[in-house]
This record gives C-alpha cells, sequence and structure tokens, in this order.
C-alpha cells in the first residue's frame, strides 16, 4: 500500500475506502479480461492474472503549509444505493483511516469535488438524528459553477443514486452555507489548481499540484483506470458525453507526459500514481 507521494512542499496521502473491482470493470464495456491480458505492464498491480480489473474507491488528502485539503470523498457511510448494492449502506473506517494521518473531520480546510457523481461526494455528509448533515463543518466546499448546474437540474439521464447522492451528500452542505461555486480553472492556493476535464460529467475537473519544480495531478474520474493509458478511446458507460471524454483523456496523458507529472488515478490501485510516456500515436507508463 502506498502511503503517498511528496510532490516538492506539498504532500499527497490516499485515503482508500473500498475495493471496487467488478464495478469499474463492468462499467468498461472494452475491457474484456482477454483485452486486458492484453496490456502486459497492467500485472501485477493493476489487473489480476484472470485479467480482472483491479480498482478502488478513495480521497486523496494534500497538506500543503498550514493548509488541509481533501480531493473527493469517496461513498460515504449509511447511503442507501438500491442500483448498486456493493456500494449501498457501506460501514467502512474511513474517518478513522484519515484520523490516522492526523486529521480530523474539523481540520479539514478546502473539500474539492472533482465531480458529483456519488462515490466521490459521499463522505460530505454523515447521518444524525436530524438527518444527512455536513462532516467536515469547517470545510469550504469547492464545486465547479458548470457541475453544480448541471445537477441542480437532477438530470434524469443520470442514475436515481446519482440524483439521490446530491440530495443527500451536496445539498445538506449547500444548505449549511458550506459551498462555494468556482470556475473549473480556480486556483486553490500557490500550486494547487483546478484543471478543466470535461466529458465524464459536464463540468469535470482534475487537480494539479506544482511546487518546487515537481507537479502531479489527481485525475478525478477523466481516466478510471491504467488500461485507458494504452486505450485512451475505451469509455465508461457513466460517460456524459463520450466524445468529449475521449479528448479530454488524452489531452491529459499528453499533458503528463509533457511535463512530466504524476499521474494519480481516483481509482487506481496501489501504486495509484504512474508517469505517463508517448508510445506512437498512444500512451504508456514509465
Ligand atoms: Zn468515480
Amino acid at each position: 500500500m502506498t502511503t503517498g507521494w511528496q510532490i516538492g512542499d506539498a504532500r499527497i496521502t490516499p485515503i482508500v475506502e473500498i475495493v471496487a473491482d467488478c464495478v469499474i470493470q463492468a462499467g468498461m464495456r472494452d475491457a474484456t479480461p482477454s483485452r486486458l491480458l492484453g496490456i502486459p505492464w497492467l500485472r501485477p498491480d493493476f489487473a489480476t492474472d484472470a485479467g480482472e480489473m483491479k480498482s478502488v474507491v478513495q480521497a486523496f488528502l494534500i497538506e500543503l503549509g498550514d493548509t488541509t485539503v481533501l480531493v473527493d470523498t469517496g461513498v460515504g457511510n449509511g447511503k442507501h444505493r438500491p442500483g448498486l448494492p456493493a456500494w449501498s449502506g457501506l460501514d467502512t473506517e474511513f474517518l478513522q483511516r484519515l484520523a490516522a494521518h492526523g486529521v480530523k473531520p474539523g481540520d479539514v480546510d478546502v473539500v474539492v469535488s472533482t465531480h458529483l457523481h456519488f462515490d466521490h461526494v459521499g463522505w460530505n455528509t454523515t447521518a444524525l438524528a436530524d438527518g444527512w448533515t455536513p462532516t467536515f463543518t469547517r470545510a469550504r466546499h469547492l464545486v465547479t459553477e458548470t457541475e453544480f448546474g448541471y445537477w441542480a437540474t437532477l438530470p434524469q439521464r443520470e442514475t436515481a443514486d446519482d440524483r439521490a447522492g446530491f440530495e443527500d451528500s451536496v445539498r445538506p452542505v449547500l444548505d449549511a452555507g458550506l459551498v462555494d461555486l468556482v470556475p473549473d480553472d480556480h486556483e486553490l492556493r500557490d500550486g494547487v489548481r483546478l484543471v478543466p476535464t470535461p466529458g465524464h460529467t459536464p463540468g469535470h475537473v482534475s487537480v494539479s499540484v506544482e511546487s518546487a519544480g515537481r507537479r502531479a495531478i489527481i485525475s478525478g474520474d477523466a481516466i478510471h483506470h491504467p488500461c485507458q493509458i494504452a486505450h485512451p478511446e475505451w469509455n465508461v458507460h457513466a460517460d456524459f458525453d463520450p466524445d468529449l471524454a475521449r479528448r479530454t483523456r488524452v489531452e491529459l496523458l499528453g499533458r503528463c507526459a509533457d511535463s512530466g507529472s504524476l499521474l494519480i488515478g481516483s481509482h487506481f490501485p496501489s501504486p495509484t500514481a504512474v508517469l505517463i510516456a508517448r508510445n506512437g500515436r498512444g500512451f504508456t507508463v514509465q
């Protein structure tokens, strides 16, 4: 299990919530076992010898100076998601894992949502007797204006679980006055900023960290699994705009390859971060 990365003065730490293997593979029609076995470097970290995908749901802690940032907040405990039983009614020790890194919920200054699918906003709220209540009570919760505007209409093309996620994990934080709507290139503080990566959802962003000449980018769902490094054209079923998602993925991988930026995959299992190299017209890992 990787314990994280030092990017100049910034420390990035993955906080794994659950193992998500078959859920992600089921959503990516092109990623059949035989095709995954055709990408040898995926094994053993990112795929099994049977061609089964390995993946996780996780959040990332960014600590820079006196600022504590949490990027995405997983599925959450006790959320009712009947469309995806494996991710419904969870009871994990996510907050204890965060505490093990010295961070209590009240210590988090900023929560960034790469997008508003329910597996990225769940821990925004916790069940109390009077309903879903903000977990990170001091944190400003950053959501891009485009992403918020899309979800505020509770779009019918999205799953009932994702619409429920907006209601039980985003709206209570909004009602508590803790949400800041920001542009998709917003700079949180020196060297930590949002990068627009639309396609999976309309206002999707990745998070770039640059310090002392070192760079990393936290993908969000612009890429779900390392197999899409070899095959950026493979989409997941949930992509809002499949063509835009593909173009965004190629652009993101190109940016990583050309800048030497570490790519930290939001659903990538340990070691979670890879360096990208161009490979003909495609990409591979270094
Ligand atoms: Zn996701």
